[in-house]
C-alpha cells in the first residue's frame, strides 16, 4: 500500500503548512477532503488543529442546550447527524445525505459544525478538524444530551 506512505508524507507536509500559512489557504474540494480524511483516519484517530480564522462564526449556545437526538432537518435521519455552530439547525452527514454539507454550501458563512457521534467540530473551510475552547460549550452540551453528564476534562486538548 504504497498509497498509505505518500499520504503520510502529505499529511507531514501539510501539518507543516498549516502552522505558517494557515489563515490564507483555500479550501480543496470535497473529493480530496475524501481522501484527506481516509488519509487521517488511517494514520490517525484524531488529530484537531487547536485553531483556525472561521471560529469567529460560531455562535453562542441556545439556552435550551442542545438535544442529541434530534432528526436531521430534511431527510428525518437519525443516525449520524451534526449541528450547525451558527444557527444550530440539525442535519445528517455525508455517510447518510450529506444534508449538513449541502447546508454549509448553501448558507454563506455557516462553517463549523458539531458532530453529534463522536462531539468533534469540524471546519468546511478549512477541512480539518478543530478543538479550540470557543467551541468546549457546545461539546459539553452535546455531551450532556448524550451520555447525561459533563464533558470529562481530558478531551480539552488544549
Ligand atoms: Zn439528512
Ligand atoms: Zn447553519
Ligand atoms: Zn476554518
Amino acid at each position: 500500500m504504497t498509497s498509505v506512505n505518500l499520504m503520510a508524507l502529505v499529511l507531514l507536509d501539510f501539518s507543516q503548512q498549516r502552522e505558517n500559512t494557515w489563515a490564507g489557504s483555500s479550501g480543496r474540494g470535497v473529493e480530496e477532503l475524501d481522501f484527506f480524511l481516509s488519509g487521517v483516519e488511517q494514520l490517525y484517530a484524531v488529530q484537531p488543529s487547536p485553531w483556525c480564522p472561521h471560529l469567529t462564526c460560531v455562535q453562542p449556545l441556545p439556552p435550551g442546550g442542545l438535544d442529541t437526538s434530534a432528526p436531521c432537518q430534511d431527510c428525518g435521519d437519525t443516525t449520524e447527524n451534526w449541528v450547525c455552530l451558527v444557527c444550530y439547525k440539525v442535519f445528517c452527514s455525508r455517510y447518510v445525505q450529506e444534508h449538513m454539507l449541502f447546508h454549509s454550501i448553501a448558507e454563506e458563512g455557516h462553517l463549523m459544525v458539531l458532530s453529534y457521534s463522536d462531539l468533534s467540530v469540524w471546519c468546511y473551510a478549512c477541512n480539518d478538524y478543530i478543538d479550540n475552547q470557543i467551541t468546549h460549550p457546545m461539546k459539553d452540551a452535546a455531551h450532556r444530551s448524550k451520555f447525561g453528564e459533563a464533558l470529562p476534562s481530558y478531551f480539552f486538548i488544549s
